[in-house]
This record gives structure tokens, sequence and C-alpha cells, in this order.
């Protein structure tokens, strides 16, 4: 496998932006509309739509288990994004790529696996006030099924993760921390090789939530020595509906299905079974196949362009945001991270969160208000309203971020009246 994340058209986000027909639409007035919800969900370049329809109309098939050509196609596609996923992440081989439908999915089955393998009644799970539901229920629900027991990794006063902290909460009964690679509310992005570090230091198993981070941070799972690590395709530009979780080879060997059905059993008898190989054990029935062909030519839509010109120019469009915003007085941002990376948090001033969301779409600006799924972080920072939420992805402007402000002096003149 070679990496072709590199290969250098040049990246410019106002021609960048026209490949995204979603964003190339206007309202009544004539105005485009500025994106500024991609932590929910990113747009899609036309090379995915395009893939999908292409998969629809030439070659719609299962996978894996067809003589005929389009079924052939179909697997060969498929598989390929496997090999490119694998590559994109650092991974040692495809196998170590398992396909979900999305990120809470693969949590979800994460926990399971790793539950029903390793978790022993008193054995502890470390989880940081951080992270978003799905990155939190699932362990929960691991507490109720196997008595284990869940230790909050609490915030400091800046809404950072102290790795001093993280060394008080570590014990011998701690068999596993499962950390966030990018907070979807305040861009924080962890320390996460230290964490690591740390962690296998004590014998404890990372699992990493890079939902978010996929799309905005370079990630390279060897170099980070995680054991698992969780992604979905709709926050990098691809369809809803796909995503995957990434596993260590030796580790997945050792972990038994979670779901029974086709493709993820070798051989069946009226009352046993014996599980397939990995990563086809964790993959029971019809994946989504369109979804996850979309997925690669999302990846392969971002790894066209220089990735650290890319990132350093959504860097810079985050930063201009922060001072921008933070020069308004009515507003506070939220947090204090030593960086943001692609989500900047905010109050208003008299505002409740979801005045303010609503109030921008008169202006034509969707972002988002409320928890994020964040209920335990937004008790940590004492944000009961929730906050404003602006994310951001490769098609943002500057000129974007000027629009938000002139909408958000809007609001606070329409609330005055
Ligand atoms: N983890 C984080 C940090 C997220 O922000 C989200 C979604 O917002 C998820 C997990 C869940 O992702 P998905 O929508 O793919 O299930």
């Amino acid at each position: 496998m070679c990496d072709v994340r590199q290969t250098g058209r040049r990246f410019e986000p106002d021609v960048v932006r026209k490949d995204f027909p979603a964003l190339n639409q206007c309202d009544a007035e004539g105005r485009s509309i500025v994106w500024l919800d991609s932590s929910a969900t990113t747009q899609k370049p036309q090379c995915v739509i395009d893939a999908l329809v292409d998969f629809y109309t030439h070659y719609n098939t299962n996978v894996h288990r067809s003589y005929y050509e389009w079924g052939q196609r179909a697997t060969e596609v498929y598989e390929g994004v496997r090999d490119r996923l694998a590559t994109f992440i650092g991974a040692s081989c495809p196998e170590e790529i398992v396909f979900t439908c999305g990120a809470t999915e693969g949590l979800n089955a994460l926990a399971e696996i790793i539950g029903q393998r390793y978790f022993q009644p008193g054995d502890e799970v470390i989880v940081s006030e951080l992270e978003h539901h799905a990155n939190q229920i699932p362990w929960q629900m691991q507490q109720k099924k196997r008595g284990i027991r869940i230790k909050g990794w609490t915030l400091d006063e800046n809404g950072c993760l102290d790795l001093k902290k993280l060394d008080t909460l570590l014990t011998k009964k701690t068999k596993l921390l499962s950390v966030s690679h990018l907070s979807n509310v305040l861009g924080l992005v962890p320390p996460i090789k230290e964490i690591v570090d740390r962690a296998h230091v004590n014998g404890t198993l990372v699992v990493v939530d890079a939902a978010q981070a996929l799309a905005h941070v370079p990630i390279n799972v060897k170099d980070l020595d995680c054991d698992f690590l969780v992604g979905s395709s709709h926050k990098a530009y691809g369809p809803g509906g796909a995503g995957f979780f990434y596993g260590k080879r030796a580790l997945l060997e050792e972990l038994p299905p979670h779901h029974g059905g086709g493709t993820m059993m070798e051989t069946v008898t009226v009352d046993s079974f014996t599980p397939a190989e990995v990563p086809f054990r964790f993959e029971a029935g019809t994946p989504p196949v369109a979804d996850i062909i979309g997925f690669g030519a999302a990846l392969d839509y971002i790894r066209q362009f220089d990735w650290s010109d890319l990132l350093a120019q959504e860097d810079a469009v985050v930063e201009y945001a922060e001072k921008t915003l933070s020069s308004l007085p009515f507003v506070h941002l939220v947090g204090n991270p030593p960086q943001r990376t692609a989500v900047v948090s905010f109050l208003v001033d008299g505002l409740h969160s979801h005045d303010v969301a609503g109030l921008v779409c008169d202006k034509n600006i969707a972002l988002r208000a409320g928890y994020h799924c964040c209920q335990p972080l937004m008790r940590r920072l004492n944000c009961p309203s929730g906050v404003v939420r602006a994310s951001f992805g490769m098609y943002n402007t500057c000129e974007d971020v000027d629009r938000l402000a002139e909408a958000l002096e809007y609001a606070v003149n329409v609330f005055k009246k």
C-alpha cells in the first residue's frame, strides 16, 4: 500500500467550495448558505454523490458472494475502501479495519466485544468528561451488564484533560480508557499519544473516538499506538450510514463477535457456529455497501490535497473565528484549549443558545445550539442552556466568519427591540 495523501492538488477553499453542490445554492435573497455545522455532518463533494449514483445505477448488489460481474466489481470497490482507509489512518493491514454504520455503532460494538472478553466485576474504565454520549453510554451499559466501575476523568478549569490527574485515576484494576481525539464542543485535541503511553505502562487498553478528528487531524494509529479507534464517514465528507472501527490485529483476533448472522461465521450447525476470521467476524449481515463506497470516494477526495496545507488553512479560519467572535463584546467563548481545531463554541449575552441558532437562520447561517450530546461536559462548564457551536470544514472561509459576526449583531439587536 502506498500513502497517496499528498498528490498535490493545491488547496484553495474558494475553489474547493465549488465541489460541494449543496453549498452553491442560494436562498430567495441570493445568499449562499454559511454551513457552520460540519461537526454534526459535513457537506458532500460531487464525487461522493457521483459514487453513490454510479453504484446504484450500474452495479447495485451485495458484496462477497456473487459470481456475476456486478458483484465482483462491488466487492472489489468495497474492499478497496478498506485498503485505502487502512492507509489513511496508518493501520498495519486492511484486516484491522471493521466497517460499521457510524461512530456510534463502532463504540457500541467495541464496548460489547471488549466487555465480553475482558471485563470482570470490579474492573475500572476511565471515560473523560469531554466525551460525546456515544462514548459514555456504551460503557455505562457495560457497567450495568458486567459490574465494572466507570471513573470520570474531570476537566481542568480551561476545559482540558490533565495528564497528572490521569495518573491518579489509573490503578491495577483499570482495564480500559476511552477518549475523544477531538472534542465536538471545545475543539480541544487531547495529547492522545501521551495518554496512550501512560495507559499502556499501566496495562490499560485505549479506545480513541476519532469521529470528529478524522477530517481535521492527521491520524496514524501506529504512531499513536492506540488499541482501538473509531471513525465516521459522514463527518469526513462521506455519506451517512458508514463508519469503521480499527483494532490492532492481534487484539481483534482475541475478540468474539457481537452480532450473529451472515458473513460473520465460518461454519454453522443447528446449535453452534464458528466465527469467521477478522474483520468479517464483526461484520454480520449486509453492510451499507453504497455508503462505504461513497466513503472511499470522500477519502480519495481528501487525499488529493496537500494535507498539511488543507489543515493549516482550516486552522487559520478557526483562528480568525476565535479572534472575530471574541472581539464582539456580547460573545463569550467557551473553554480555553491551547488551540481550537474545527470548532468554536460560545455564549451570547442575554440570549438562549437556541434563540441564537434560530435568529441567525434569518441570515442563512446554519449552526448548532444545545448540549451537543455532551451533558456531563455542559454540567462541568456550567452551561445549563447549552452552548452555540460554529463548526468548520474545508469549505469555510474568513468571509463565512464575517457573515456569522454580522448575523450575531443582528440577533442581539432583534432581542434589544
Ligand atoms: N463521537 C463524537 C465525538 C461525535 O461528535 C459524534 C457525533 O457527533 C459521535 C461520536 C457519533 O458519531 P456518528 O454520528 O457517526 O454515530
